[in-house]
């Protein structure tokens, strides 16, 4: 039982359809798109102004906070104002520690969400005198179900009588304290959490529901996703998902985590219907988000890759493939980053940070030492013996590559190169790196292909990924590149990149340096963990972060987050050094790693005493 249908040939996940009013989603429907309003969900005019611009920009459905019963009851006059207004789409409500909210929701909108770390937690099991020995045969496990139980079979009653569907949506950073306490802070602990509640789905059949599992850590959303496909395959359950990267900011940034971790799994062929959160205007994530599950339905009906999985590969966890050192690529060095100036790209980056490891020529006659000193890459056919210049040898040159004595080798292969008569003579080469590309239509899944080739036949041989965009659209490249580099650093994938794209060649390289950071494989720049905002946030959440941005860019390796309230903030910016967070009207709370440092400070304060906090400890 595995969590994919096919490591290698694209095929999507069979999910049961699940009908939200008219725009059902799962099953062979299309992956939909959904968006989250961002004002006050008590005013009306502002929520009914934002989903009309949602669905202008092609969202399926939209989403609104709900914090409490009156936010709740207002849903229906949104609901009535925008289908007076001729806008159809189902809305969604989004509930947090509010059981009540929930079920008055469930009357008034298509599909609530609920997260079962704050739904029924912290639940108060009250033990008998004798304690645990006196439970007559009962679990407490069983307690906790039963407690948990209660507090949902009001909800799927509504849900049943209405039509309304549900969407289990856990979160990283609001795992229970319960499941906390159970599993950790581990993928186990996020899917035990979710199946606890499908399972209650399950017995009471009801199975209108959809799933989700998100982090702001991409490695940790892909890793636990999977795992719940598992799970829930081998507990015959085939619910629908919801995938988004969480807290995943704005920008280029923005772009390529949620690529990172959403086209990832639509790569594997899971996920229904998608959210790329970012730290902007709602509507401006439906064109993101359109552009990853195009790029990724291309690979319908590809042609047939064969390759065979290792079996010793864990899609669960994350471990680096472990590769031989060349110079300064591979073993447990970060994978290097390499800048292709063959079409005529001629940039010096003396004064640039970060700098590119290496530069590549193609077939352009290096230079002598570059004035940035970074070492150059060459075609063998034009390579000529000098300092830091190192030749790109073709399969059809390898008899030549063993006379060359440059400090430093390139062999560009693809999968259907690699054979166990050439991995037997490559292995004897000292210093040679394997420059992996290919052409076909999944490349992502044709180079995952080939580095399961490489462990089965033992090959520990450093890879650089050598990939190609032909778009002319920047939010492109940045979608595209993330979701087929990610797929492959997420696996362990991957001891260098080199990513080319002809006019658009000068972006790639923070690109590639974004990929690398939103896959934690090398960290080059300050990290910003930002929500996207809601009706939850009390002040404006793009303006602060471009200022916490200004103030801190410099700060190379912190992970600073900018939370609009304490729903996922504490939680999800776990990992975070420092943190910035809404507290109510006017108030924000300044967070040093898991603790709450200074309390309610005012608003107008609350930056500069950020970056006093931060000043100190430097
Ligand atoms: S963390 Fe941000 S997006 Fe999440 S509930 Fe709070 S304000 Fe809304």
């Amino acid at each position: 039982m595995t969590y994919c249908r096919n490591l290698f040939n694209y095929q999507r996940r069979k999910s049961s359809p699940v009908n939200i009013a008219q725009v059902p989603l799962g099953g062979s429907y299309p992956v939909r798109i959904q968006s989250m309003t961002n004002c006050s969900t008590l005013d009306t005019v502002c929520c009914v102004e934002q989903i009309k611009k949602i669905v202008a920009a092609g969202a399926d459905y939209v989403r609104l906070t709900a914090q409490g019963t009156k936010e709740a009851e207002n849903l229906g006059n949104i609901r009535r104002e925008i289908r007076k207004q001729g806008v159809e789409v189902p809305l969604i409500a989004d509930i947090h520690f509010n059981p009540k909210a929930a079920e008055m929701a469930a009357s008034q909108v298509e599909k609530v969400r609920i997260n079962p770390g704050n739904f029924a937690d912290p639940l108060h099991i009250e033990l008998p005198k004798g304690g645990v020995s006196d439970l007559g045969g009962v679990s407490i496990l069983e307690l906790e179900k039963q407690k948990v139980r209660e507090r949902l079979l009001p909800l799927l009653a509504i849900c049943k009588k209405r039509g309304t569907a549900l969407r289990i949506g856990v979160n990283h950073g609001s795992l229970s304290s319960r499941m906390m306490l159970r599993y950790g802070d581990s993928p186990r602990g996020m899917v035990e959490s979710c199946m606890e509640y499908l399972r209650i789905c399950v017995e009471e059949d009801f199975s209108r529901v959809v799933i989700s599992i998100k982090s702001s850590n991409t490695l940790a959303m892909i890793h636990t996703v999977r795992l719940l496909v598992k799970t829930m395959e081998a507990e015959g359950m085939s619910f629908p998902l919801h995938l988004g990267v969480t807290e995943a900011g704005d920008g280029e940034d923005g772009r390529i985590k949620s690529a990172v971790g959403i086209g990832s799994l639509l790569l594997d062929g899971i996920g229904d219907t998608v959210r790329v959160s970012l730290s902007e205007d709602p509507e401006v994530e439906i064109p993101v988000a359109r552009k990853l599950v195009e790029y990724v339905e291309e690979r319908k009906g590809h042609a047939l890759i064969n390759a065979k999985a290792f079996e010793g590969f864990d899609p669960y966890s994350y471990k680096r493939r472990e590769s031989k050192k060349a110079g300064i690529i591979g073993k447990e060095q970060v994978p290097v980053v390499i800048q292709d100036h063959s079409q005529g790209l001629t940039t010096d980056y003396s004064f640039a940070d970060p700098m590119p490891d290496f530069i590549y020529l193609g077939t352009k006659t290096p230079e002598a030492p570059r004035k940035d000193n970074i070492p150059q890459i060459c075609d063998y056919r034009v390579y000529r013996e000098q300092t830091q210049c190192y030749p790109l040898f073709e399969v059809a040159q390898i008899e030549e590559l063993s006379g060359c004595k440059a400090a430093l080798r390139f062999l560009r292969v693809c999968h259907t190169d690699l054979n166990e008569g050439l991995l037997q003579q490559l292995e004897k080469e000292q210093n040679l790196v394997l420059w992996l590309y290919s052409s076909h239509l999944n490349a992502a899944a044709e180079m995952r292909a080939a580095f399961h080739t490489l462990l089965n036949l033992g090959s520990y041989l450093p890879v650089v990924v050598a990939a190609a965009y032909s778009t002319e659209d920047v939010e492109n490249l940045q979608v595209q590149a993330a979701t087929d580099l990610g797929f492959l650093l997420a696996d362990g994938f991957g001891d260098g990149v080199c990513i080319s794209a002809g006019g658009l060649q000068a972006e790639c390289l923070s690109l590639m340096f974004g990929i690398l950071q939103a896959t934690r494989s090398r960290i080059s720049k300050t990290e910003y963990i930002s929500c996207p905002g809601c009706g939850r946030t009390l002040f404006n959440l793009q303006s602060t972060l471009a200022k916490v941005k200004a103030g801190t860019s410099h700060l190379k390796g912190l992970k600073i987050a900018v939370m609009g309230c304490i729903v996922n903030g504490p939680g999800e910016m776990a990992d975070a050094d420092y943190g910035y967070v809404g507290a109510g009207r006017g108030r924000i709370s300044l967070y040093k790693g898991k603790l709450c440092v200074e309390k309610n400070i005012p608003e107008e304060e609350a930056l500069e005493r950020l970056l006093n906090l931060i000043q100190k400890d430097r």
